[in-house]
């Protein structure tokens, strides 16, 4: 099979990129999607608020993720569900195992738009048994609105992102009335005041408590826990636990690939035009870093299939891949585009930043001719810094690009 685009994971960033080639006119661009629908996490998220500036209206996932398709599917895009990509060739070719087999499928491009997942328990070290009632939000999710399962009764939700609060409405919908939420630090990670829903849904929140031991054999039992500041442990009745967040690229694909990935983010290195180290094959959405959200992996989406529709046109055939690497050094966590190719401008008009703990300070960003751009700043983790390229001006290969933070 032939293609002019293929896109990998049919998520909000994978339709937005197919909707775009398809305007631009690019002939065949197929979506392979594993899942039985296309749609990507929305399709599970049964709460608001979804698609405010793509569809100037709040939307739960579900409706969000089916009109995303229906666009795409309007557009001329071709959606193959049940079709997971196995592996990613040298210049575009790509094996696919399908309902009808194994198949290899050949593209000008790839896309690749696989998103992000939580971290399971086995990687996070928690000591106890393996019993059942162990879970992410994610696999929650996708119980309750997606197959109606209800698999406990009264869990304790581990992490206070916001996909955390998300977790406490999801089990609530499910029948499920939750023991508590616990945190290891001295506050939540999402905004405030994202702890009054679980203020308001009578969900105690214990902070500076940290998930020691899951305890039971074939059920869930109860879980110790360690205060953080006194040492003390203690235990918690329950009978499910759901482990939020700690997000990760869902990047098994590239990592067997010859592509070269970014350990800081753990996704794909990109250049500022979505263009892997492989240049027949591009990356967009949360692959990208952990984590963003619908909306904007859904623009992002957009900006990344344009650039693959400018490519295709032949507009970046001048581009030399003599490029500027950022490297960023703790507490900035991640650098997302990792190469710059000076004096260009593509579709990533800033580098995107985290830190991995909260600092305040100068956010520094030097190359290697002694030249600095700093900006004062005070940021908690998790949350979205940008700083835009335009200001940066980098005009010339310098090397690297340092990017810290002088506290
Ligand atoms: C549990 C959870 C809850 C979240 N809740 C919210 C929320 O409430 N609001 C919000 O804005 N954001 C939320 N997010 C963030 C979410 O990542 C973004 O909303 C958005 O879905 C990212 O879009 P994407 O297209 O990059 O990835 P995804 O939506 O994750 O889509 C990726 C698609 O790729 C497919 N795929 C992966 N590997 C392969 C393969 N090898 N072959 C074929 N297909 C493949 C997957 O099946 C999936 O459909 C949540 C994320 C998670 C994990």
């Amino acid at each position: 099979m032939h293609v002019d685009v293929a896109i990998i994971g049919g998520g909000p960033a994978g339709l937005a990129a197919a909707i775009t080639l398809r305007k631009r006119g690019i002939k065949k661009v197929t979506i392979l999607e594993r899942e039985c629908n296309a749609g990507g996490i929305p399709r599970h998220c049964g709460h608001p608020p979804f698609g405010m500036r793509e569809f100037h209206r709040i939307l739960r996932g579900p409706k969000y993720a089916a009109r995303v398709v229906e666009q795409a599917k309007s557009a001329g895009a071709q959606i193959l569900t049940r079709h997971s990509v196995t592996e990613l060739l040298p210049g575009g070719e790509l094996k696919v195992a399908s309902p009808q087999g194994l198949l290899t499928i050949s593209a000008k491009r790839v896309l690749i738009a696989t998103g992000v997942r939580e971290t399971p328990r086995a990687a996070r070290f928690v000591t106890g048994g393996r019993p059942k009632g162990i879970t992410t939000t994610g696999a929650l999710q996708s119980m309750i609105y997606l197959k109606g399962l209800s698999p406990f009764k009264r869990p304790v939700i581990v992490g206070s992102e916001l996909v955390s609060f998300s977790a406490i409405l999801t089990a609530i919908k499910g029948g499920m009335d939750p023991v508590a939420m616990i945190e290891p630090g001295q506050r939540i990670t999402a905004r405030h005041p994202c702890e009054l829903i679980a203020h308001f849904k009578g969900v105690p929140l214990l902070l500076n408590t940290e998930l020691k031991e899951i305890l039971g054999t074939s059920k869930v039992e109860g879980i110790t826990v360690n205060d953080t500041k006194t040492g003390e442990s203690r235990d918690i009745d329950c009978d499910g636990v759901i482990f939020t967040g700690k997000f990760i690229p869902e990047a098994a694909l590239a990592k067997l690939s010859h592509l070269q990935l970014d350990a800081a983010s753990g996704g794909l290195e990109i250049d500022q035009f979505g263009r892997c180290s492989d240049a027949n094959y591009y990356a967009t959405g949360n692959i990208l870093r952990p984590v963003e959200t619908a909306g904007w992996s859904y623009r992002e989406g957009h900006v990344v299939g344009a650039m693959i529709a400018d490519d295709l046109e032949g507009k970046l055939s001048d581009i030399k891949d003599a490029s500027v690497l950022c490297r960023c050094e703790d507490p900035v966590k991640l650098v997302v585009p990792q190469r710059i190719i000076p004096g260009r401008t593509g579709g990533f008009k800033h580098l995107q930043l985290r830190v991995s703990r909260a600092v305040k300070g100068e956010l520094i960003i030097a190359d290697n001719l002694g030249r600095e751009w700093k900006k004062k700043m005070s940021v908690l983790p998790e949350r979205r810094i940008l700083v835009a390229l335009s200001e940066l001006g980098i005009l010339e290969n310098t090397g690297t690009l340092r990017v810290y933070f002088k506290e």
